[in-house]
């Protein structure tokens, strides 16, 4: 029986129940030439656990987001 609320983690596409809202966080490690930085993008996305174990990202907090 297909289930259609299935949904897929929107960085690796792998269908999954355990998916989280996040903010992607761009890291750029401190170089000779430059200083570190991080850059939050301001889309939310849904990513599964292991997206999340692999890339940088911030939790979104759904309740604040609601106020
Ligand atoms: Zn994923």
């Amino acid at each position: 029986m297909a289930v259609v609320t299935e949904r897929a983690c929107e960085n690796c596409a792998v269908v999954d129940d355990e998916l989280v809202l996040v903010r992607r966080v761009y890291v750029t490690p401190e170089a000779w030439d430059r200083e570190a930085s991080y850059q939050v993008v301001d889309e939310v996305e849904l990513w599964c656990i292991s997206c999340l174990s692999q890339y940088p990202h911030e939790l979104v907090d759904i309740t604040s987001a609601e106020e």
